[in-house]
């Protein structure tokens, strides 16, 4: 159980964030729900929190930009005092091929999906070592673990994150702070449904499972991570993925 602990969900409105916001608060956590554009979904996921006996705020903030993520984490360690999970779970496609790509769709996928994890770090990481306790999960993709063409910005940013994991893991150890990359395969979720049906098939053709995964699959993950029994485990990228990385 996570009764006492205080977590912060990036991107908690929609889609995998949702159901992370929601495997925690359903444990005891409570969860900061934050959001970009999503307001009324994030008041949706508070309120389903609630709803449950949980404890869940939405805040507003866009990781990508370094002084608001600043910003927010200072709001929220002057009200919840600390926070004790951080899931970097934010993150955008804009997907092309290489020759084609623009410079502000590289840019932007970038600055959300690895800078937005790095902001949220390096600006919370300074009150986790003080509490010398901490587990910080970051969303990554297999995207980032095998390359994906047409993703090569994604893929860059996600692969870009497992770096950032292993190396602030091991600057962390000693301070009890655990830092992980969870890399999900093909979820069903906003960020995949509007592919075709033929592109969905070809995707599925290569999962050995067979089939997509749901968002409570990389939230069944991130729940281990984010709780006791995973003390021993840091620096690992861990793919939830019906086998297609293997
Ligand atoms: P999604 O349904 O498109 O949701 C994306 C979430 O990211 C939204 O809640 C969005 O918030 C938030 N977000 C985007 N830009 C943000 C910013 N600048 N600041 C704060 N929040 C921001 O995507 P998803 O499938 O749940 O993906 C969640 C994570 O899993 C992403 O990192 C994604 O790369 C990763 N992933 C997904 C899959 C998949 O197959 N779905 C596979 C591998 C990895 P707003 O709506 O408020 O803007």
């Amino acid at each position: 159980m996570l009764t006492g602990k205080v977590a912060l969900v990036t991107g908690a409105g929609r889609g995998i964030g949702k159901a992370i916001a929601l495997a925690l608060a359903k444990n005891g956590a409570t969860v900061i729900v934050n959001y970009n554009g999503s307001k009324a979904c994030a008041e949706a996921v508070v309120a389903e929190i609630e709803q449950c006996g949980g404890c869940a705020e939405a805040v507003q903030c866009n990781v990508a930009d370094f002084a608001s993520s600043e910003a927010f984490v200072k709001t929220v360690l002057d009200q919840y005092k600390k926070v004790d999970i951080l899931v970097n779970n934010a993150g955008v496609t804009r997907d092309n091929l290489i020759m084609r790509m623009s410079e502000e769709d590289y840019d932007a996928v970038l600055d959300t999906n690895l800078k937005g994890a790095f902001n949220m770090i390096r600006h919370l990481s300074r009150a986790m070592i003080k509490q010398r306790s901490g587990k910080i999960i970051n969303i990554s993709s297999v995207s980032g673990v095998l390359g994906n063409a047409g993703q090569s910005n994604y893929s860059a940013s996600k692969a870009g994150l497992i770096g950032l994991t292993k190396s602030v893991a091991r600057e962390l150890a000693s301070r009890g702070i655990n830092v992980n990359a969870v890399a999900p395969g093909f979820i069903d979720t906003d960020m995949t449904r509007n592919m075709t049906e033929d592109a969905k098939k070809a995707m599925n053709s290569m999962i050995p499972l067979g089939k997509m995964g749901s968002a409570e699959d990389i939230a069944d993950l991130v729940l281990f991570l984010a709780g006791g029994h995973s003390d021993y485990i840091t620096g690992q990228v861990i793919c939830v993925d019906g086998g297609m990385s293997m």
